[in-house]
């Protein structure tokens, strides 16, 4: 999979170097690659953001420079997805990572002050599929925090980023579930034991209790994932 950046703070993205995601990036399972919006200004002060039309607090980014960006970096067969984060877009679940996965080439926008423009994403349309995700209901500085999260959940579904698939199959979220409680040895720590059933070694009952407990927390901390 090939993934482009477009931001004003490259330096941001220095993380998708560790772990994971950078050993993908070596192994050649991730084709990642980061931009710098100044670079397509034209102006002395490489400007990126103007006042708002119809006034109001803040700066909104310019679109030239984001249009000269994607202009070079979504493919002209349509087949690219810009992904732009925003509060105002929808809220970004396992289900949309399983099927971002798919795609071949994902660009992502990260916008900072007001936003961007509206008419960059109308006239994005007309060369690439458009997806405007949001990480959640509150509101960050910028793009890049929330580009990153989309990023690792996403590259972690590519085939062979994760080395066993099967520890992707038992997650919170994969079942529409949240996950059941996790324990490694000791099997009695400061006074507190794992639950006898997990030691039993009788993997029906295991599943059963690890069920139970999946349907109990959900119910407890995430009742709007269950069925009514
Ligand atoms: N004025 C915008 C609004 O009210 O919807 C918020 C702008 S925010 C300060 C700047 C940028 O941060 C946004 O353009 C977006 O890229 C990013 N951002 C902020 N909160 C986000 C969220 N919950 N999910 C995804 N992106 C977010």
């Amino acid at each position: 999979m090939r993934i482009d950046i477009v931001t004003i703070f490259p330096e941001f993205f220095g993380v998708l170097d560790v772990s994971l995601l950078g050993r993908a990036r070596q192994g050649g399972l991730l084709d990642l690659h980061v931009h710098d919006l100044r670079s397509w200004t034209t102006d002395r002060h490489r400007t990126v953001d103007d006042t708002p039309y119809g006034g109001g607090a803040g700066m909104v980014m310019k679109p030239e420079p984001w249009a000269e960006a994607l202009s070079s970096i979504l493919r002209s067969d349509g087949s690219s997805t810009l992904v732009v984060p925003t509060p105002a877009g929808t809220p970004f679940r396992q289900t949309i990572a399983r099927s971002l996965a798919e795609h071949e080439h994902l660009v992502f926008a990260c916008g900072r002050y007001e936003g961007i423009d509206a008419r960059v994403f109308e006239w994005a349309a007309t060369r690439s599929t458009v997806v405007e995700l949001s990480l959640g209901d509150y509101v960050l500085n910028g793009g890049e925090v929330a580009a990153m999260a989309v990023i690792e959940a996403v590259g972690r579904l590519v085939p062979g980023v994760v080395g066993n698939p099967e520890s992707l199959v038992e997650e919170s979220h994969e079942d529409g579930l949240l996950e059941y409680p996790s324990y490694t040895k000791p099997a009695s720590w400061r006074g507190l034991d794992v639950p006898d059933v997990l030691l039993s070694g009788h993997h029906g009952r295991v599943a059963a209790w690890r069920h139970e407990q999946q349907v109990e927390r959900t119910r407890r901390v995430r009742p709007d994932l269950l069925p009514d």
